[in-house]
């Protein structure tokens, strides 16, 4: 991390009375526990941060401290705010459709995604930690800010759910340091790995369900794709959101080398997930079509002509298998 660059954002942040906070539209756990985490971590400086994102808090992160402090993203930009604040979002159109016409320049981005362009005026985006909400613990442990249990509970939630619970490439010794460090701090990893993974509703069950028997294997077995059509909604009673991780169930069969999923939407768009085992790179396939993420998880949205843009996007992750030496 860039400890004079660091020193500029912990600067910025501490001179706003209110700054407002805010992160990436169909957020994940990194997304709730770094706005969360950052939220405490102000406030217990007697700062009056405003947390915002798309939609509001879903159900599923409920359970981490100060959830009801999550508000949807207003129609205009909160006045009353003195600093824009953006987090784990990785392009400026991330932060949502809402915000896009707002003239008020993004004051800091931090951030862990390699595709980020840095959209702000300062712009701490550190790839080699694997969760924004790691960058935030090394943010507020060099700021010498108190980091309390609900602080570091939030802080733990993004770091757990970005690694895929410290299974996932970039997890390394100082990932479980920080983790370690934040459980020492009072993060529970039982109560929090109870929360994000060990309870789902039977909507999402359902929704899983649906989706999982639409694999499809391709590329001589090298890669499989899953579809999600908007009536699995109506059909599993789950909501946007429930679609995280199940990408996940898939991508661990061995052979494969990219799993995608490609969520189709009422209006004709599509959202698609690419996962990789590693060896090719899915950010370099969603960048070219305007998405972004990292290596072995990236994503792409496209407003319209999804079926179209679906065979672009298998087209792509076939080129980019067979160009791989066995
Ligand atoms: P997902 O497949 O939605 O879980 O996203 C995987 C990774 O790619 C995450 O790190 C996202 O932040 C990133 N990502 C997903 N969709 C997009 C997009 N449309 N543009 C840029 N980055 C994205
Ligand atoms: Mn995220
Ligand atoms: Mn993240």
């Amino acid at each position: 991390m860039d400890k004079a660059l660091a020193q500029k954002v912990i600067d910025r942040l501490a001179s706003a009375k209110s700054p407002a906070l805010f992160t990436h539209l169909r957020p994940d756990g990194d997304a709730f526990g770094s706005l969360l985490g950052l939220a405490h971590a102000l406030k217990d400086r007697g700062q009056n941060p405003t947390l915002h994102v798309e939609g509001g808090m879903i159900p599923m992160y409920r359970f981490l401290p100060g959830s009801d402090l999550v508000e949807d993203i207003p129609g205009q930009w909160p006045t009353k705010a003195d600093a824009f604040v953006v987090l784990d979002t990785s392009t400026r159109e991330r932060v949502g459709k809402k915000t896009l016409g707002w003239k008020q320049p993004v004051d800091v981005v931090i951030d862990h995604h390699i595709s980020n362009p840095g959209f702000g005026s300062l712009n701490l985006i550190v790839p080699e930690i694997p969760a924004t909400a790691g960058v935030l613990f090394r943010l507020v442990e060099m700021a010498g800010w108190k980091i309390s249990p609900a602080t570091a509970t939030c802080l733990y939630a993004g770091l757990s759910t970005d690694t895929g619970s410290f299974r996932y490439r970039g997890t390394d010794a100082q990932t479980l340091r920080i983790a370690a460090s934040l459980v020492d701090l009072g993060a529970d990893p039982s109560e929090i790995a109870k929360n994000c993974y060990l309870s789902i509703t039977q909507q999402r069950y359902h929704l899983k369900k649906l989706t999982i028997e639409t694999l499809s294997l391709k590329d001589n077995k090298k890669s499989g794709f899953l579809t999600i059509m908007p009536d699995f909604y109506s059909k599993s009673g789950a909501k946007s959101e429930d679609t995280e991780g199940i990408i996940e169930e898939v991508t661990c069969i061995q052979g494969l080398e990219v799993a995608s999923l490609f969520e189709f939407s009422p209006d004709g768009g599509l959202r698609v997930s690419l996962r990789s085992k590693g060896r090719v790179d899915v950010n370099s396939i969603a960048s070219s079509f305007g998405g972004g993420g990292h290596r072995a998880a990236a994503g792409i949205r496209f407003p319209k002509d999804g079926e179209k843009n679906r065979d672009l996007v298998l087209a792509s992750i076939s080129k980019a298998i067979s160009a791989l030496k066995d």
